[in-house]
């Protein structure tokens, strides 16, 4: 995958005020309903790019991420949500594991 637009700039301090870029988007479950239209083709899971704190745009394949608003698209074969997110936005703080209030889907239904 690739960076559709820099939205953090390497190294920048980032204020924690400013964190998350979309607080409606916290919810995983808001997440996954937003990768409802996902394309079929595409070579990841909406459930895998959810967990990653990425939403879908609506638009070809590209998401964004609910803390960071990293975008990511033109994902190939191979690419994982979170490797992409990570690769990209290394200073995201829900990829470095920070509390940004995100709420993991509830049920722990397996599939
Ligand atoms: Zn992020």
């Amino acid at each position: 995958a690739e960076d559709m637009e820099y939205r953090l700039r390497t190294g920048e301090v980032v204020d924690d005020s400013t964190y998350p870029m979309a607080p409606h988007m916290r919810s995983e479950e808001a997440r996954l309903q937003t990768l409802s239209s996902w394309p079929s083709t595409a070579p990841v899971r909406p459930r895998d790019l959810a967990q990653a704190g990425l939403f879908y745009l609506g638009e070809s394949d590209r998401v964004q991420c609910f803390c960071c608003g990293g975008m990511l698209g033109g994902w190939e074969a191979g690419d994982t949500p979170w490797a992409e997110h990570t690769k990209h936005f290394p200073y995201c703080f829900f990829i470095l594991g920070h509390d940004v209030g995100n709420i993991p889907l509830q049920g722990g239904t397996v599939e």
